[in-house]
C-alpha cells in the first residue's frame, strides 16, 4: 500500500548531524498532491517550519499550497512569488518569528524522484539569492511512492538526505 511506504519517509537525516522532520499535517496535505493520475499537474510550494532549540533538528510545520497565480503543467510548475511572499511573512509575524522559511517543494509524476538539471539549477539559485535565517534550505520532489528532500547550503551543492525509518525512531 503506497500510502505506508511514504509515511515511513517523514524523517531525514542531515548530511551533518540532526535530522529534518514533516510534521503529519504536513504530510497529509502533501499526500494529497500526490500525481497519481494520469492528467494531474505538478504543484509545489514553501516550506515552512521551525530550528529545534540546542540541536541540529528541523521541524517543518506547514507547507503552502499552490495558488491560482502558479502556473502548472504535468511536467512543470512554477510558483508565483507575490502570494506565496505574503504568506510567509505572516507566518514569520504570527508564531513570532519561530517559523521561518525553509525551502521548497514541488510534485513530479514519478514514483521515486529525481531533480531535473532545471530543478538543480533552480535550487541553487534560491539558496544563493533568497533570504532566510538560517545558512541552508530543504528541497523537497514529492514522487508518487516516495518523497526525497536535498539540504543546499548557502554557497553549496545539493546534498541529499536520507530517509530514517519509522521503525528506528
Ligand atoms: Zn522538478
Amino acid at each position: 500500500m503506497p500510502a505506508l511506504l511514504w509515511l515511513t519517509s517523514v524523517r531525514f537525516q542531515r548530511p551533518d548531524g540532526g535530522c529534518l522532520e514533516f510534521s503529519e499535517d504536513v504530510v497529509t496535505t502533501l499526500e494529497r498532491y500526490r500525481q497519481n493520475a494520469a492528467g494531474a499537474t505538478e504543484s509545489g510550494g514553501v516550506l515552512l517550519g521551525r530550528l529545534v532549540l540546542d540541536s541540529a533538528d528541523i521541524v517543518v510545520d506547514e507547507i503552502t499550497e499552490p495558488t491560482v497565480s502558479d502556473r502548472r503543467s504535468r511536467f512543470f510548475f512554477f510558483r508565483s512569488k507575490e502570494r506565496t511572499q505574503k504568506r510567509v511573512t505572516k507566518a514569520w509575524c504570527e508564531f513570532n518569528g519561530t517559523r521561518n522559511y525553509l525551502g521548497e517543494w514541488h510534485t513530479h509524476p514519478e514514483d521515486d524522484p529525481r531533480p531535473s538539471p532545471h530543478d538543480l539549477a533552480n535550487w541553487k539559485r534560491i539558496a544563493r539569492l533568497a533570504k532566510y535565517e538560517q545558512n541552508f534550505l530543504f528541497f523537497a520532489i514529492v514522487g508518487r511512492l516516495q518523497i526525497r528532500v536535498w539540504e543546499i547550503a548557502k554557497q553549496g551543492t545539493p546534498q541529499e538526505l536520507s530517509p530514517i525509518e519509522s521503525t528506528q525512531l
